[in-house]
């Protein structure tokens, strides 16, 4: 079997498995407890977060521990839009986004607060003008991703930026970086967020743990309300062995970014050509986006059914994202890019990862040929 879900589930570094257990023996104190066990605890939470800081070029007190990006998208969304909405009560936000940050948003209407939902172009980037004229005076927050966890296809943080900024300078602008980070250079401070939102499982560290970057002056009404954990804003006692691993994962991700890009790109490209040889497929990536997403639709076929045949022949896919994988509706990423129903319903998601080579990626593409040719057969057959 070969695996090609990185982007839903990266396997973690043997490093990182060995922390979360040795941790787990040897630190179950309290870090809120006073005593010398306590402190202990409370100093490697302390040495996490700096690592965490110093990996996103932030200070240490921008770091926010969560127990996962999903967490981590709610609170800057929905903390956001609740401790300012004296501001106002709208939000922007875009058609591509993780369910983490589209629910929220739904959530945010049903309780009065006005959602825009920024259309991306064929390709799946967002146009900054459309986010600049979305803007309005009492717009809280605007939230764009990074990475899109589907196709892969990146934004331009820096401009969408700048066009939110100069729109109304008081909007705050959240990054959902969980499928950039690792993968593409570039954090909060480059991309100029004032919120942005990481997920170790993703760069081959626990579960668990997500990262919220809350620039310094932001406050966010908590979720979760309790102690005084985490600078006030999510309350929860922490936990330590996801959270010092995690560190080490961002750290690691951070240091081999360029490396881990340098191998992908050749493959995915590698891919991609091969991909847009088939004439039944429809390729759903491009060469501008990440270095480790490829997606690519069978029009009139159900991913889940190519999904189930690939698996047949040794190869592990995803047929979207992992969060939206068990719905039986058409991808929303898709529809909104432009694609019709039938290729939306036909989605098939390669990750990549650094366990990869091209003889995996040779096997890869001879199981879809396969594939893809046991399927038209048994199509033909039900005529
Ligand atoms: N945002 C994006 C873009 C993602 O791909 C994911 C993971 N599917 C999340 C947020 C949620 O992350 P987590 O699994 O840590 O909750």
């Amino acid at each position: 079997m070969i695996y090609w879900d990185y982007a839903a589930a990266a396997p973690p570094y043997e490093e990182v498995v060995r922390t979360v257990e040795q941790l787990m023996q040897l630190h179950y104190a309290n870090p809120s407890s006073l005593h010398r066990a306590g402190a202990d605890a409370a100093a490697l939470i302390r040495r996490a977060r700096e690592v965490c800081a110093s990996a996103l070029g932030v200070r240490t007190e921008e770091i926010t521990f969560t127990s996962g990006a999903t967490e981590s998208n709610n609170l800057a969304i929905k903390g956001a839009a609740l401790q300012y909405s004296g501001r106002g009560r709208h939000i922007v936000t875009t058609e591509l986004e993780h369910p983490s940050v589209y629910e929220s948003c739904l959530q945010l209407r049903e309780m009065g607060w006005e959602v825009d939902f920024v259309k991306p172009k064929p390709d799946g980037g967002i146009d900054p003008w459309d986010i600049a004229a979305a803007v309005r005076k009492d717009t809280v927050l605007v939230s764009v991703m990074h990475v899109n966890n589907e196709t892969g296809s990146v934004q331009p943080q820096r401009d969408i930026a700048r066009a939110v900024k100069e729109a109304n300078p008081r909007t705050l602008f959240h990054v959902d970086g969980v499928q950039g980070f690792g993968k593409l250079p570039g954090g909060p401070r480059d991309f100029g967020a004032d919120l942005y939102s990481l997920s170790p499982h993703k760069i081959r560290g626990p579960r668990g743990v997500g990262l919220l970057y809350v620039r310094e002056g932001v406050r966010l009404f908590p979720l979760i309300s309790g102690g005084s954990h985490e600078n006030g804003m999510r309350a929860g006692t922490e936990n330590l062995p996801a959270i010092v691993a995690g560190a080490k994962a961002v750290r690691l991700a951070s240091e081999r970014q360029r490396e881990l890009a340098g191998r992908l790109l050749p493959l995915r490209d590698r891919l991609l050509s091969f991909l847009r040889g088939i004439p039944e497929l429809v390729v759903n990536s491009t060469e501008a986006g990440a270095p480790h997403i490829v997606h690519f639709s069978y029009p009139g076929m159900k991913g889940e059914v190519l999904a189930r045949q690939l698996e047949q022949l040794g190869m592990l896919v995803s047929t979207r994202s992992a969060c939206s994988s068990r719905t039986a509706e058409p991808s929303r990423v898709l529809l909104a890019m432009g694609r019709d129903e039938a290729a939306a319903l036909g989605g098939i998601r390669i990750s990549l990862g650094d366990g990869h080579t091209e003889s995996d990626v040779a096997a890869l593409e001879t199981a879809i040929v396969k594939a893809v040719l046991a399927l038209k057969i048994a199509e033909g057959g039900m005529r």
